[in-house]
């Protein structure tokens, strides 16, 4: 059976210095150790230690296949987002990382397909980079889940999704730069609790907003399951229901009516929540995903899945057919 990750994180093991190279910021660098993991400086801090696995491109490939996965949706690590730089720098950190993606499909067309980073700050400027990504082989974009925290309801950011449409360009939105992040370190809040909030501030704001009211032919795939936005769905509901006022000021549609038609991942760590998702998303809009390589994700690349009771269409469905239509992309040039 085809498996697809949809979910998984890269970087290029060599990188300018991008904090010395404009001279400010605290843009990321990688400070490689003898052990061959790296240091990841965030402005000369350290921010968090990785390991090869992160940029090896053949040693991944050898990891994935030992959960019987044949390809990985490959994008860069949100960190690298950098929306807050000027705009020229993080166009050129941006086709930096573009091209290292592009140059690594071209290298495995079969094992590897390509989502591309933009500079979300600047609406023409990311159109520009969206359109040269589709040009060098990439299917999509993944974006953060606010922009230097403005929701992605925000006007200025529409013209954006138009032309992820026009282009047949899908979308992936990630949580970063949590919410209440200063405010609770301990713990790894940020993770456990901002991370699932911040997927569902965007999907209630891509809804409430009309975005995909107004776009209805935008593929996009909220990331980890869509947070905390289907679980708590009921309360979403009924906000809308009863406080109109509040909730519906610039789309009157049932946040419900949404439910189905944008996708989500299936990083959940727990069948029975996968089960619900699947009631109520179906099983073509649910993509399997892994967050690979990182620790809080799904390792065993749905391993999870494969032991459950769920039937082998609906397995199939999640391991490649959803993906593949996310993407837009044929069975045929995988297998
Ligand atoms: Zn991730």
């Amino acid at each position: 059976m085809l498996k697809i990750d949809m979910h998984t994180h890269i970087i290029p093991k060599i990188m300018p210095n991008w904090t010395e190279k404009f001279g400010y910021g605290k843009f990321i660098n990688l400070v490689h150790n003898e052990d061959r993991s790296a240091d990841m400086m965030q402005g000369g801090q350290f921010f968090r230690r990785i390991q090869e696995n992160c940029w090896n491109d053949e040693l991944r490939i050898g990891e994935y296949e030992q959960f019987n996965t044949q390809v990985q949706v490959v994008c860069t690590i949100p960190v690298m987002f950098s929306y807050w730089a000027k705009t020229e720098d993080c166009v050129e950190l941006s086709q930096f990382l573009n091209d290292h993606i592009a140059d690594l499909v071209a290298k495995h067309p079969k094992n590897y397909i390509g989502l591309a980073t933009i500079p979300m700050q600047d609406t023409e400027a990311a159109i520009k980079e969206l359109e040269r990504a589709k040009t060098t082989g990439h299917v999509g974009i993944q974006i953060g889940s606010n922009i230097n925290d403005e929701n992605l309801s925000e006007e200025r950011f529409f013209p954006i999704f138009e032309a992820c449409e026009r282009l047949g360009m899908a979308l992936m939105v990630h949580p970063w730069q949590m919410m209440g992040f200063d405010s609770m370190k301990k713990y790894w809040l940020p993770w456990l609790v901002g991370m699932p909030a911040e997927t569902s501030r965007a999907a209630c704001s891509m809804i409430f907003g009309g975005v995909l009211e107004r776009l209805p032919n935008l593929r996009v795939c909220f990331s980890h399951a869509g947070g905390s936005f289907l679980p708590t769905l009921g309360r979403i509901e009924h906000g809308f229901n009863c406080r109109p006022d509040l909730v519906a000021v610039d789309n009157s549609i049932n946040p419900r009516e949404y439910v189905g038609k944008f996708w989500v991942d299936c990083i959940t760590h727990d069948i029975d929540a996968l089960k619900y998702i699947l009631k109520l998303q179906g099983s073509k809009r649910i993509c399997l995903g892994s967050d690979y390589p990182f620790p809080l994700g799904d390792l065993e690349i749905g391993k999870f899945i494969e032991e459950s009771d769920l039937s082998k269409e609906t397995i199939e469905d999640i391991f490649s057919h959803s993906t593949l239509e996310w993407l837009d992309l044929k069975k045929e040039k995988f297998i």
